[in-house]
């Protein structure tokens, strides 16, 4: 379908383009960036998406016991109170086809599929500097052009599976947990092993466990702490009352530093003794959910705090588990709880207690080679008719940088990222105009309730958009400078906390070869708000803005980023 400019509404283009926008990916972020610049901009909007449905990351989550961390009442868009009152709540925490059903329902009530392109990867994108606009190639052979990119494919959408020798060489089932087949998959008498204890890992185990598999092997690395979710059906009074509530709620949640509604209750655990502590914790692991996390509101930061919380979360693990060589193993000590993104349990520490259960310490006795029958460690081989690799995902920049992005002077964001993400706002990057990244590296997304920075992202892009048709401009991109004083910025912000005391995927040490920075925000879902927000309403201070493509990077002199603190601007030099 061309675009012609007549039926565009962003009509200072020079040239035609196929559609005013492409929106890559169609999950949380996708769909409601498609939503927002076609109904309520007007733009002309292609959505393209890989999968065969709408969905994301719960479209290919679908492996056993998926269920989100995020109580149902906040993971959910909060932009449309009709969309919200039509879906009925089931439980409180919802399972991977609540998550799913729910995108559906949304991307069927604003009509957004006959707009979406399903089953095509985007391969490649590139910057056509004479006319000012992205060509986006796919999978399906196809070039489509548009004036804007926005990305919405996720922090984690990128599988990762260990390079292990002969992994083709098994003969059983086997499959990474983000691919998980649509059919349905027994483990009754069959013997299985998992490979990966972190969030997935964890749901996955607890269910095979269940499932009268003759044997459950569970390869561990590093252990985890996790803490319990304590998942229910809703009643109708605990619906009716969050219904009353919700508005509030999600209010408060796009207005705390994690993007819940929660508030911390004590400062720190410093002074405290373990007594005090446990009082303190027992009714919060009692309660179950992330609320756990805000009994104290330092504990990412101080190491004592965070030692006595890990410490009552070691201790919860060993009464569950009645081997004390294995609960030793369960039980973290080389890191702090809250250091990587920390886990929920339904029941997984007493599965160790059946019989048929085993968890093999790889770092006792390393994956040595998977072969046709099972996986070879150090010390034996064991026998297996399915590997499940729960081996986590390339995070944050993974999917972007498969793609071949090629903006401004021939620069490639695999160039540009060779030493780690850099950005301006975790939104837009220098050299790559109008290519906005949703919940981007650099912005607080996976240290966050997803769906609270995504809104602000797709809002304030929108915003953005809305600014240019008004004011004449054709494109917009962030200066060398802005950037430079973000990264800055988020560093100061990382340097605070503990994030950077322990090996995750949130500092890319879990990919051989990643750039190990840290590359999320860590300033809180709330400052960034603010600072994105303050950001516009300074005209947009740190981006240029202009009509043509010969002006950009000509206008001269960028002023002073006012938004950021001072010691952050001062840092960076005139001449960057
Ligand atoms: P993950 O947290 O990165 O965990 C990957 C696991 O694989 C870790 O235990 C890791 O060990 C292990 N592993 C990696 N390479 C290995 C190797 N060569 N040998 C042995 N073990 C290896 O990935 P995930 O569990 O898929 O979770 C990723 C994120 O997805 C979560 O943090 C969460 O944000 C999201 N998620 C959310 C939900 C939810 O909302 N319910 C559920 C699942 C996932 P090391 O720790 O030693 O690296």
């Amino acid at each position: 379908m061309k675009q012609t400019k007549e039926q565009s509404v962003v009509s200072q283009a020079d040239t035609e383009t196929d559609y005013d926008a492409i929106v890559v990916g169609a999950g949380f972020a996708g769909l409601y960036a498609l939503h927002s610049l076609r109904d309520k901009v007007g733009l002309s909007v292609k959505g393209i998406e890989k999968a065969d449905d709408v969905g994301g990351t719960w479209y290919w989550n679908r492996y056993p016991g998926a269920q989100c961390d995020s109580q149902s009442f906040i993971y959910c868009y909060s932009f449309s109170d009709e969309i919200r009152e039509e879906w009925d709540l089931e439980r409180r925490f919802p399972k991977q086809s609540e998550v799913l059903d729910n995108l559906r329902f949304v991307a069927d009530k604003l009509d957004l599929r006959r707009d979406i392109q399903f089953g095509t990867a985007v391969t490649a994108a590139t910057f056509n500097e004479e006319d000012g606009h992205w060509e986006v190639s796919t999978d399906t052979e196809e070039t489509i052009s548009a004036q804007f990119l926005i990305s919405g494919t996720g922090g984690l959408s990128e599988p990762y599976i260990p390079d292990f020798d002969g992994i083709d060489d098994f003969e059983g089932f086997s499959t990474h947990s983000a691919r998980w087949p649509k059919e349905t998959v027994e483990f009754a008498d069959k013997r299985v092993a998992v490979i990966g204890t972190g969030s997935t890992g964890i749901q996955i185990i607890q269910e095979v466990a269940k499932s009268d598999p003759e044997q459950l092997s569970v390869f561990q690395r590093t252990p985890n702490y996790a803490t319990p979710k304590r998942d229910r059906r809703l009643d109708e009074m605990e619906e009716a009352e969050i219904r009353a509530n919700q508005d509030e709620i999600l209010e408060k949640a796009h207005n705390t530093g994690s993007g819940y509604p929660f508030d911390s209750s004590y400062e720190t655990a410093e002074e405290m003794t373990m007594e005090e502590v446990e009082e303190i914790l027992e009714p919060r692991w009692q309660e179950g959910g992330f609320q756990f996390f805000t009994a104290f509101d330092d504990l990412r930061e101080n190491e004592e705090t965070a030692e006595k919380v890990s410490e009552f979360v070691r201790r919860k693990i060993r009464e569950q588990v009645d081997d004390e060589a294995t609960a030793d193993k369960l039980v973290p000590t080389d890191h702090y709880i809250g250091t990587k993104r920390p886990p929920q349990f339904t029941d997984y520490y007493e599965q160790f207690n059946k019989e048929h259960v085993s968890l093999v310490d790889v770092t006792e006795k390393p994956i040595e080679r998977i072969t046709a029958t099972g996986i070879q460690t150090t010390d034996r081989h064991h026998e297996f008719d399915m590997i499940i690799y729960a081996t986590g995902f390339d995070a944050v920049t993974g999917a972007l940088r498969k793609i071949d992005i090629q903006g401004r002077d021939g620069l490639t964001l695999e160039e540009k990222w060779a030493g780690g993400p850099e950005s301006y706002l975790g939104l837009s990057m220098h050299g790559f105009p109008n290519l906005f990244t949703i919940t981007g590296p650099q912005s607080p997304s996976l240290l966050s309730n997803v769906p609270v920075p995504i809104e602000h992202h797709v809002e304030w892009i929108t915003n953005a958009v809305e600014y240019m048709i008004d004011e004449g401009h054709r494109l917009i991109e962030p200066t060398k400078k802005a950037e430079k004083a973000w990264g800055i910025h988020n560093r100061k912000e990382a340097d605070k906390t503990l994030y950077k005391t322990t090996d995750s995927y949130y500092l890319g040490t879990n990919v051989p070869d990643k750039p190990n920075v840290f590359m999320l925000y860590a300033g809180g879902v709330d400052s960034y708000h603010d600072i994105i927000l303050e950001v516009a309403k300074k005209g947009y201070e740190g981006f240029e803005l202009t009509d043509s493509i010969q002006n950009l990077g000509k206008s001269g002199d960028t002023p002073e980023l006012s938004v950021l603190n001072e010691t952050t601007t001062e840092s960076v030099s005139s001449d960057d």
